[in-house]
């Protein structure tokens, strides 16, 4: 069945956050005491054969010296920088990278809303996180597929906004892949921190967590649909940007409001 994760539905992601970065830590923290007293016995007992038990502690002091890291990647939110950003011009500029970043075996299509309004929002965040989307994309399609990538302007008339979408003009970015798609227990934690499927060393589960934090920060919508074996779009909305009449062609397409 399809599947739709609203904003709305994880806001404890933060909480969560905490939660478990302190019980990872300290059952290194545990592990770190428990060699050390090992080590402690066997040199009271004038033993000198205790390098099993440095390496233990070395080792548990690297995992938690990577956690704090990846904790303080993951805070260290730069300021945004926002500005009209006209994301075709983003999207097609981005166009050799992406195609590169998939591979051969999935199929790269654009399609590009004309008349397109701009998107305020910080153009290297937005880079960042088109980018994250597509490798995603390419994760969920090991054995190939298509990865489209549409933008749309988007007008809700005052009165016609939903809780996802208020009124006023939006510029949508939606990436779409036709790979496994996410069972419904994987869709309800996607914009979790740190939450991922993947293998370490692969995935980090930021990736989604951090375009969650940056869409809101600029006052935009996320929303993930996704359907298992068939695929998963994630969209998002950005503010209309700013820029004189003469910057900003009228409309050709305006989009549909999205349905829940
Ligand atoms: P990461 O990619 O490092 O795991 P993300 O936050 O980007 O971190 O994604 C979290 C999880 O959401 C992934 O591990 C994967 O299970 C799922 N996911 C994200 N994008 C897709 C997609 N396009 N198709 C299927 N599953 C996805």
């Amino acid at each position: 069945a399809r599947q739709a994760l609203f904003q709305a539905q994880k806001m404890e992601a933060v909480g969560q956050l905490t939660g478990g970065i302190a019980h990872d830590f300290n059952n290194l923290l545990q592990a770190i005491g428990g060699s050390l007293e090992l080590l402690e016995r066997r040199l009271a007992a004038g033993r000198t054969d205790v390098g099993k038990y440095v390496a233990a502690t070395r080792s548990s002091v690297e995992r938690a010296a990577a956690l704090t890291q990846r904790l303080l990647a993951f805070s260290r939110r730069q300021p945004l920088k926002p500005e009209a950003v006209d994301l075709n011009a983003l999207v097609t500029g981005m166009r050799d990278l992406i195609d590169r970043s998939v591979g051969e075996a999935v199929e790269v299509a654009l399609e590009l809303g004309g008349g397109l309004w701009t998107a305020r929002a910080d153009a290297n965040q937005l880079e960042n996180a088109l980018l994250n989307l597509a490798i995603n994309a390419r994760d969920a399609m090991p054995d190939g597929g298509r990865l489209t990538i549409a933008t749309a302007n988007v007008h809700v008339a005052p009165g016609d906004g939903n809780a996802e979408l208020k009124a006023g003009d939006h510029v949508m970015l939606a990436v779409s892949d036709t790979g496994v798609g996410m069972p419904p227990d994987v869709l309800s934690r996607a914009f979790e921190p740190f939450f991922t499927t993947k293998p370490i060393g692969q995935g980090t589960g930021l990736g989604l967590s951090q375009l969650y934090g940056f869409v809101h920060q600029s006052d935009g919508h996320i929303r993930i649909d996704s359907e298992e074996g068939r695929g998963t779009t994630v969209t998002i909305w950005l503010p209309r940007g700013s820029g004189t009449a003469a910057e900003r062609p009228e409309p050709c397409a305006v989009a549909p409001l999205p349905t829940a």
